[in-house]
């Protein structure tokens, strides 16, 4: 494939590997893929309203909340007050809580769980079991034995895993989770608690992918759940978006003309923020301005969107390793399903070395005492990032955007379910770091 002369300085710095703000300039455009219309979005939303009791009664953890699939709106004003220290992006960040949402710990309780439940309804329904009238039917003795013929497999660096294989081992189904190096040992082992079955590959997240989707083809009854291409798991992302208005409008803070919403997002393959972007986009237009963050030697969003192409670039591609300690970001090609619709609504990628990971993952923990995976840190200073890179500044500029009236929404993916010992391990890296730096300076 030939590139322009721009596109090559571009791949070029970006094997520098240092941090980039790279601003869309394809923002706005026709998507030239699939978009969700606004039927599939509201079924989305219908279906986890309607499985409320159902989640409830499956899952004791769900239970306090009623079964709703949803997590908090923190306010984070000391974070702010130690990121942003001239004070530039006024008083209004907040942490989206998903790190916490409830059984699976992290982002992917949105989209897992939502193909999850719509496969088993729909299954539940070819034997004449009308579980959309009543729910919990589909947690019956009937059911639970329809489920018990049938597999659902998915390929994972972890966290959809763990969301995909908790959910379908709960409903009773056969549960295969095929896992790349970079998973971690902890995640298999609670995945193999819950009796669902991990296949360890020797590849990276996309053959990890890819090795399911085949091992799912030869086997009968087996539905696999495809992170590149699900539009279930999509619809699940984007079905965040009348919650999250509701809590900006309950924090005083509706999102309108003269209160835009800035929202910061980790990215891997790019189905979850890409869901929860494009739901976001449908509800409040041109008020919501959406960043995702991407580690240095991952940046398969920016690549895939920068080249303007339908045809697949990975960051190997352009001469990039994937190497990072952010294993769910750790993706090499973009997911073919959202880049499209990302490169029309996206308004931009801003980078993450490795060691700011963990010194955002310690800044988090330091102001507001929340334990967060190493890739859920990745959109911590995207507030910073927009005002004060030249680039950034360029885009509230063009935008007549002006940062201390907007809202600054920094979306937290993953963390609950880590051990204690890990988030240890993870902080400890962030002290060695910073007091190595110290003794250079
Ligand atoms: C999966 C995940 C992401 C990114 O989602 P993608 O759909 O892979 O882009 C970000 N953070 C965490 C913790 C995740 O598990």
């Amino acid at each position: 494939m030939t590139h322009t002369p721009a596109q090559e300085a571009l791949w070029a710095t970006l094997r520098l590997k240092r941090p980039v703000m790279w601003i869309n300039p394809y923002l706005g455009e026709r998507p030239l893929g699939w978009a969700p219309t606004q039927a599939e979005r509201s079924a989305a939303q219908a279906r986890f309203a309607r499985c409320e009791p159902l989640l409830a009664a499956l899952f004791p953890e769900l239970a306090a909340c009623g079964g709703k699939v949803e997590s908090s709106l923190a306010p984070a004003p000391a974070l702010q007050h130690a990121m942003d220290r001239q004070g530039a992006t006024g008083q209004a960040w907040f942490i989206k809580r998903d790190d916490s949402l409830p059984v699976a710990g992290s982002i992917k309780a949105r989209g897992g769980f939502h193909e999850v439940l719509a496969l088993a309804e729909a299954l539940a329904e070819t034997q004449g079991l009308c579980a959309k009238g009543n729910p919990l039917l589909l947690a019956s003795s009937e059911a639970r034995s329809l489920f018990s013929h049938h597999t659902i497999a998915v390929g994972s660096t972890g966290n959809l895993g763990l969301s995909i294989g908790t959910m379908a081992a709960a409903l009773g189904f056969q549960a295969v989770v095929h896992m790349s190096v970079d998973a971690k040992e902890w995640k298999k082992q609670r995945l193999r608690a819950r009796g669902v079955r991990v296949v360890e590959h020797a590849g990276d997240y996309a053959q990890a992918v890819a090795a399911g989707r085949a091992q799912a083809l030869i086997e009968p009854r087996c539905h696999f759940v495809d992170d590149e291409n699900s539009k279930m798991l999509f619809l699940g992302y984007a079905a965040c978006a009348d919650h999250l208005a509701m809590q900006l409008a309950q924090a005083g803070r509706p999102v309108g003309a003269s209160r835009p919403l800035c929202v910061y997002i980790p990215s891997g393959v790019g189905g979850a923020p890409g869901g929860i972007i494009h739901g976001l986009k449908a509800l409040f237009g041109e008020h919501v301005h959406c960043f995702i963050a991407e580690p240095v030697a991952s940046p398969c969003m920016l690549v895939q969107i920068a080249s303007h192409s339908s045809r697949p670039l990975s960051v190997y591609d352009i001469g990039l390793d994937n190497r990072t300690e952010a294993d769910g970001l750790a993706v090499a090609l973009a997911s073919q399903l959202a880049s499209p619709l990302m490169q029309a609504q996206l308004s931009g990628v801003f980078t993450v070395t490795d060691d700011q990971l963990f010194d955002q993952l310690l800044a988090v923990k330091q102001a507001t005492g929340i334990d967060l995976e190493p890739s859920a840190a990745a959109a911590v200073d995207g507030p910073v990032r927009l005002i004060e890179s030249s680039e950034g500044m360029q885009y509230l500029h063009r935008h007549h955007l002006e940062p201390g009236k907007a809202t600054h929404v920094i979306w937290a993916t993953g963390g609950a379910l880590v051990p204690v010992q890990e988030h240890q391990r993870f902080q400890q890296r962030a002290l060695t770091q910073a007091a190595s730096r110290n003794t250079h300076a």
